[in-house]
């Protein structure tokens, strides 16, 4: 698997809509401070998911739509889009290429699409667990992220293995049934008091 493009249109510093085609192999962004390179980085990250404003480097999630400058109107809303050849297989989906996309408009209104098809930010992040490429993963090595993993907790570190040998989605899947148990459990309580009720 590996990133073939990238699609940002109204995202921080790009009014414009662009198309950044990657290849196999690697690639390196340069340009100027302030131009935008880590801009790209962090619509990766956003259109995985990034729920966090202070991560991307922002005050409030609106932050992230092109603010305007003195020559240019800012617009009502952020779109980006990333896709993945998928031709290993290595995402559990049947698609060869798969296109993630994120959009937000200054209403505070936003939806995710895979390939298209409106769905859950839950659907993405279950996508991407145990890739290394979720929000959580190692696939964007931010700056002062590597102080960051080698001063953290102990359990903080822990997490970046969890999702290197792949248990990432297991401790999900245990954490929504151990709700559902609780739930059950409260219901059937419930039920218990009724029927002593009517007895
Ligand atoms: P450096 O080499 O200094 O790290 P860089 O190339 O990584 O710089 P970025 O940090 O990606 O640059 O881009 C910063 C620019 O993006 C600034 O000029 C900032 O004004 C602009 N910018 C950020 N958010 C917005 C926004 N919402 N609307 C318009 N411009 C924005």
């Amino acid at each position: 698997m590996y990133l073939k493009s990238i699609e940002i249109h109204g995202f921080k510093s790009f009014a414009n809509k662009i198309v950044l085609d990657f290849h196999k192999g690697i690639t390196a962004i340069v340009g100027p401070n302030g131009s935008g390179k880590s801009n790209v980085s962090d619509a990766v990250r956003w259109v995985l998911g990034e729920q966090s404003a202070r991560q991307l480097r922002g005050a409030s999630m609106q932050d992230v739509i092109f603010a305007g400058t003195q020559n240019r109107k800012a617009l009502g809303y952020a779109y980006v889009a990333i896709t993945l050849d998928n031709s290993d297989q290595a995402l559990p989906v049947d698609y060869k290429e798969l296109t993630v996309a994120r959009r937000v408009y200054r209403s505070g209104e936003s939806e995710y699409l895979l390939n298209g098809t409106p769905c859950r930010l839950r659907d993405v992040n279950e996508l991407f667990f145990d890739t290394g490429i979720g929000k959580e993963g190692y696939s964007i090595i931010g700056q002062g992220q590597i102080e960051k993993i080698l001063s953290g907790k102990p359990e903080e570190r822990r997490e970046l293995f969890d999702e290197a040998v792949g248990i990432v989605k297991y401790k999900q899947r245990k954490k929504v049934t151990l709700k559902k148990l609780e739930d059950e459990r409260e219901n059937l309580v419930r039920v218990t008091d009724i029927l002593s009720e009517l007895e």
